[in-house]
């Protein structure tokens, strides 16, 4: 569930400053016979390339009781060219990682070494009149250079790759649009980062990396808190979901749980996906279930499964807990940038025209330590979002008690996330648990608890 700033897809080093907090719980499928297509009004996507073998009741009352037969069979539904797809597309997904972190260290390389960040400096300072704006119109070209830099990338990434493997539902030019956007909102955040941060850092003198992790984690609950109200309706529109069967059975549950009854959204991701989703956003109470018009149109027992799941992310209050583990990780990752920076700036301070930590020039430097150490901790970061999937997984299991439809729900996930991976594989890469661990878990549910079918 967690991704670095939704939609934004801010770099590594970026999202450390400035993460958000999103849960996507769902791939996509063809819908077979979908009771929920009535209740919602949205006209959700397929991926043409995507399949699954279609299961019906006889089928499920057929499998057998024992969890790790249960899960062979659901796995089995899966034809050859599925698996070999979403392998392709998800071990891509690796080599996409060190590509953007190799591109973010080459741009402060170019930024750094050519002085290109100095003149940069140089010539914020000849327009901007306080300290503040100097440094804030440096943070803010600084991200339109690092937008233009990567951009080839992000094209890659973005648009060809998703539409070869026919997950996206945009032509060019609207995707293009967006990611415009993103940007705007890109370099008003890095205007107002390095602006504070800078400030701060000038005041700090040897203390710099404290300050720095204190603002770095007031950043993280700034985008929580505004990420979902201000930003992501930039992309998506968030309605309250239509009366039907689906809301009913998803307030039942909230109320269940004590969960306010009206936060419970749909947003069209049709617009860019096949994909189906579903996350929990917000924080300190704030938090809101927000399904999406893919998943809308799923079966019922599907909708009520991911539901559940949602639901447990709020109700253990995943996302407060995740800033308190987040902050860890910016403490650490500053104390390591303060090590590192002492020693680069050093070497390289002079001839790269920076002077000192305090100097916003040096902000290229000060990401790509960050990113370097962000690098690192990848599969930290997997496992501390991983855990709390699993915790979801097992509350929703209870909740809805929809092991079939959550072993459904997951095997839908196919199109965008290998099956079954190594173990190694998926404590390093997974920021979700796959779908062999997360089917087990459901069919392991079903077999203890004797439900039928
Ligand atoms: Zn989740």
């Amino acid at each position: 569930m967690l991704k670095p700033i939704t939609t934004l897809r801010l770099r590594a080093a970026t999202s450390l400053l400035a993460a958000a907090f999103v849960c996507t719980t769902v791939g996509t499928a063809e819908a077979a016979d979908p009771p929920a297509a009535a209740a919602s009004a949205s006209a959700a996507a397929t991926n043409p390339q995507f399949k699954v073998r279609p299961a019906d009741d006889a089928w499920r009352a057929a499998l057998p009781r024992d969890a790790d037969a249960a899960t062979r069979a659901y796995l089995a539904r899966l034809p050859s060219e599925t698996v070999a797809r979403a392998n392709a597309y998800f071990e891509g997904g690796y080599w996409l990682q060190l590509w953007n972190f190799l591109l973010g260290l080459a741009i402060a390389g170019v930024l750094l070494a050519g002085r290109n960040s100095a003149r940069l400096r140089d010539f914020a300072q000849r327009i901007g009149r306080k300290a503040f704006f100097r440094d804030a119109i440096y943070g803010a070209i600084y991200a339109v250079a690092v937008f233009v830099l990567s951009l080839p990338l992000t094209i890659y990434q973005g648009y060809v790759r998703e539409h070869a493997y026919g997950m996206a539902t945009q032509t060019f030019g609207p995707w293009f649009a967006e990611q415009l956007i993103a940007l705007a909102v890109n370099v008003l955040l890095l205007a107002f980062a390095v602006g504070v941060l800078y400030a701060l850092f000038r005041r700090a003198g040897a203390r710099w990396w404290v300050w720095g992790s204190g603002f770095g984690v007031v950043l993280l609950v700034l985008s929580l808190l505004v990420g979902p109200v201000w930003i992501d309706p930039l992309f998506n529109t968030y309605k309250p979901i239509a009366d039907g069967d689906v809301k009913q059975a998803v307030l039942a549950m909230a109320h269940a749980d004590g969960v306010p009854a009206d936060n419970v959204y749909e947003f069209d991701a049709s617009r860019q996906t096949t994909r189906v989703s579903a996350n929990v956003a917000g924080i300190f109470g704030t938090a809101s279930v927000r399904l999406n018009d893919n998943l809308m149109r799923k079966p019922l027992a599907e909708i009520r499964a991911v539901t559940g799941h949602e639901l447990g992310h709020y109700v253990m209050n995943h996302i407060d807990k995740f800033v308190v583990e987040f902050a860890v990780v910016i403490v650490i990752g500053f104390a390591f940038s303060r090590w590192a920076m002492d020693r680069l700036l050093a070497r390289h301070g002079a001839s790269w025209g920076l002077s000192g930590v305090a100097d916003a020039a040096s902000f290229p430097l000060l990401m790509a330590v960050l990113s370097v150490y962000l690098f690192i901790a990848t599969p930290v970061l997997n496992t501390m979002t991983r855990t709390q999937e699993i915790e979801a997984d097992r509350f929703g299991l209870n909740l809805a008690r929809e092991p079939h439809g959550f072993a459904e729900a997951v095997l839908d996930l196919t199109e965008y996330r290998k099956p079954d991976p190594g173990r190694w594989e998926e404590i390093i890469f997974y920021d979700h648990p796959s779908a062999r661990f997360r089917i087990h878990d459901a069919m392991r549910w079903r077999e203890a608890m004797g439900t039928k079918p």
